[in-house]
């Protein structure tokens, strides 16, 4: 069984029922990689939703973390995101999650 870390300051609310829901990017998980479209770069997995019990299931957010990156903007707190199913029912079950990401950047 493959070590979960919650991050405990992630959440995100279902527009469906109206509810908070915990998010978890699993470390080691194999997320597709995913690049910017404006820089190329690799997007970094900064907020992810699975399916309890079924974690091939999910929805996650990418985020550029590039600060020469054209679609950033610090003053505008702005940066290139991306969401991604993996799945067409990932999209059925969490099309209406809204899922935040943190603005602070990794070095
Ligand atoms: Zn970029």
């Amino acid at each position: 069984m493959k070590p979960i870390y919650l991050n405990s300051d992630y959440s995100a609310v279902d527009g469906r029922t109206n509810t908070v829901v915990m998010t978890q990017v699993i470390k080691g998980f194999p997320y597709p990689e995913r690049f910017c479209a404006y820089c190329e770069q690799e997007l970094s997995v900064e907020n992810a939703f699975h399916a309890p019990g079924n974690e091939e299931v999910f929805k996650c957010l990418y985020q550029c973390l590039n600060t020469d990156c054209g679609a950033y903007d610090e003053e505008g707190n702005m940066s290139y995101v991306r969401v991604y199913y993996s799945c067409t029912l990932a999209y059925e079950l969490y099309e209406s999650l809204f899922l935040k990401i943190k603005r602070e950047l990794k070095q």
